[in-house]
């Protein structure tokens, strides 16, 4: 998953505190450090060490797993504690790839596995290994402790989370989607605002924006460039990004952004309070004036506007000959109630001319997943557990602006819940960045807070 940060957030003290760990969090480090230190960046992905890494620890207890094999070296693992079945399971997802590191740029060794100035070090600290190892220990202490249990609960550590899930939760679904089968889930991509180290709000990812790849495509005259034509497939391409990006686009809050912007109210910036306080309000000029000040702030905004950003581009072959074409990708993040369809129409009949085409080179699977509920059991026992934790602080609902691989399961009905374990901002930055790593004290929480959640919930 991808994140941005407010500029507030970033200018706060690290919430980093030094706790002693208890004996789960412990075996939540040692799993982690485990795992950091098998390459499973992606691709190749190469998943299947990091699978048998954390069977150790599921054999250890007793659960019983099973590693599925979806192409040769990509696998995850699915362990499952049995319940009485009285109520349908519950899933724990994670995934075990990584994004890949540029090396040069690390201050220790991306793989180093390592604890220091108080958190495990290396890529995938965070993003996820540090959500399969806590679920992993938390399984494994549930059966030791011999808890009876209403559900199933379903760890499942997958594949190619990074790369869209083909060979993971996507080909689960597809050949053994009964493993899977789930009333409810806990996944990656909520946020925690921290401040002096506190959690004051905890925000539960239940909804995502839908990811698109849009190619535009300008074609020329081409020729010899000592004598240029003024049909330069370069030039119409670099007027139509143009055109694009002048384009207006207006915000639109989702019912959860809604209550994501009304919990942040009195937390955030005195301007910004002022302009959540505008955009929620009735008044048009006051909407008008609450959505400009958000333009400013790009993740803000990006909760609520269709975005869209050129990431490559590419065209002609020769330093001295005009190109005939010149090309750019733009991925597109849609608000799950934008119609795919219509949006492409706008752009089109912003950038397209007799020379340039816009044509759309990947988008959703189907319609947009329904939120998970925003009420019912999974919050009652969620605001239990985290008022115990963290007194004061408030959960609430909020849509990533990323994605992960909650998208197909929600599409399936199961109502998926995005957490985040407790990160400073700037170890939140570090996340498919450089030197990502967890702080012990937020692995702590963690593995504290998934414990007593998933009693709650399977009891
Ligand atoms: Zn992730």
């Amino acid at each position: 998953m991808t994140r941005l940060l407010a500029a507030l957030w970033l200018a706060l003290p690290s919430a980093a505190s030094a706790a002693p760990l208890s004996p789960l969090g412990r075996a939540a480090a040692e799993t982690l450090k485990a795992l950091v230190r098998i390459d499973t960046s992606n691709p190749p992905g190469n998943e299947r060490p990091a699978c048998e890494s954390l069977a150790e620890v599921l054999a250890a207890a007793g659960v019983p797993y099973e590693i599925v094999e979806s192409t040769p070296g990509r696998a995850s693992l699915v362990a499952r504690l049995k319940g009485d079945s009285s109520r349908r399971p519950l899933l724990l997802l994670a995934h075990l790839d990584t994004v890949g590191v540029e090396a040069e740029r690390w201050s220790f060794p991306p793989l180093a596995g390592d604890e220091k100035d108080g958190a495990v070090r290396g890529r995938g600290a965070v993003d996820d290994k540090s959500m399969a190892a806590v679920f992993a220990v938390v399984l494994a202490d549930l059966a030791k402790r011999g808890v009876r249990l209403k559900r199933d609960v379903v760890l499942a550590a997958v594949a190619d989370e990074e790369s869209g899930g083909r060979w993971g939760i996507k080909w689960l679904l597809e050949h053994r989607p009964e493993l899977l089968d789930a009333e409810l889930a806990l996944n990656e991509g909520g946020t925690t605002f921290t401040r002096g180290g506190k959690v004051r709000i905890f925000a539960v990812q239940v909804q995502e924006k839908e990811y698109l790849d849009l190619t535009v495509t300008a074609r020329g005259a081409g020729g010899h460039a000592s004598v240029p034509d003024p049909d330069n497939a370069v030039l119409r391409l670099a007027r139509a990004l143009v055109r694009l990006d002048e384009r207006r686009v207006e915000p639109r809050v989702s019912p959860v952004a809604r209550a994501y912007f009304e919990a942040l109210r009195g937390i955030e910036t005195p301007e910004l309070s002022a302009a959540f306080d505008d955009l929620l309000s009735d008044d048009e000029e006051r909407v008008e004036r609450g959505g400009e000040l958000l333009r400013e702030n790009p993740y803000y905004w990006a909760m609520v506007a269709d975005t869209w950003a050129p990431t490559l581009l590419s065209g002609g072959f020769r330093e001295n000959v005009l190109p005939s074409e010149a090309r750019a990708n733009l991925n597109v993040r849609l608000l799950p109630d934008t119609d795919s369809e219509r949006f492409l129409e706008d752009l089109r009949a912003v950038a397209e001319d007799a020379g340039v085409g816009l044509e759309m080179v990947s988008g959703p699977e189907g319609a947009p997943p329904p939120a998970a509920p925003l009420d019912g059991a999974f919050w009652t026992a969620l605001r239990g557990v985290v008022a115990g934790l963290s007194p004061g602080a408030v959960v609430v609902p909020s849509m990533s602006v990323g994605s992960t691989d909650a998208a197909v399961l929600r599409r399936r009905g199961v109502a998926v819940y995005g957490l985040e374990f407790p990160l400073s901002p700037d170890d939140q930055s570090r996340i498919h960045g450089h030197d990502e790593r967890m702080p012990l004290a937020g692995l702590e929480y963690g593995v504290t807070l998934v414990s007593r959640l998933v009693t709650e919930l399977a009891r």
